[in-house]
């Protein structure tokens, strides 16, 4: 933060400094979330203590998915991307979260566990607090977060670039 308002009062702020800001709030948040929640944080049915949707500890599954063999390609690509080299976009990390839990219908904790074992950037507010919020027994007032993924690998995608990059790669 120091160093974006340092930037700020060379530079100017723009759009991107803002959202760089909006993004420092969401660390900050998870940051103070683990500490106030603590061992809750761990928990399947989560904070409130809702019923979890997804509560499967299925073993084919969850490899399909630590793997980057699921039927869905762009989730694929940014497992192996993962594994490979412990680097996952936003983005990537929303899209096998939701497909974790809402496709395979797994344990949200699974998907947590993997990343705490293969994230560079692992945090322990900022991975189990995402987990949670894209679990459906979070911090989101609006529950269970579901995306489309035929949709996302048509925005994000849409030429199959990422997908041919990571596709051979083998765990
Ligand atoms: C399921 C899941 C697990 C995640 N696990 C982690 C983790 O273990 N460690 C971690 O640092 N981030 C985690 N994130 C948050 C986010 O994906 C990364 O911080 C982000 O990919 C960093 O990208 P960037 O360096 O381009 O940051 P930018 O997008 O430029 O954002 C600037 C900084 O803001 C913070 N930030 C951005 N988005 C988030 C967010 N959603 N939650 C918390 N902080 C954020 C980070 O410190 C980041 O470096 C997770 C997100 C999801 C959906």
């Amino acid at each position: 933060m120091w160093a974006l308002r340092q930037y700020e009062n060379q530079h100017g702020a723009n759009e991107s400094t803002y959202w760089i800001f909006f993004e420092l709030l969401w660390r900050e948040y998870f940051f103070w979330y683990a500490r106030a929640h603590g061992r809750s944080l761990f928990i399947l049915n989560g904070l409130r203590h809702q019923v979890a949707y997804s509560i499967r500890q299925d073993a084919q599954r969850l490899a399909a998915w630590q793997n980057g063999q699921t039927e869905f390609p762009l989730v694929n690509a940014c497992m192996h991307q993962l594994v490979a080299t412990g680097f996952m976009s936003n983005r990537g990390r929303q899209l096998v979260a939701s497909c974790l839990v809402n496709e395979l219908q797994l344990d949200w904790r699974l998907g947590a566990e993997f990343f705490e074992r293969h994230l560079i950037d692992y945090d322990v507010g900022s991975n189990w607090g995402n987990w949670q919020y894209l679990g459906g027994v979070g911090a989101d007032p609006r529950g269970l977060r579901r995306f489309d993924q035929d949709k996302q690998q048509r925005t994000y995608d849409p030429y199959g670039e990422f997908i041919k990059r990571w596709q051979g790669y083998q765990t």
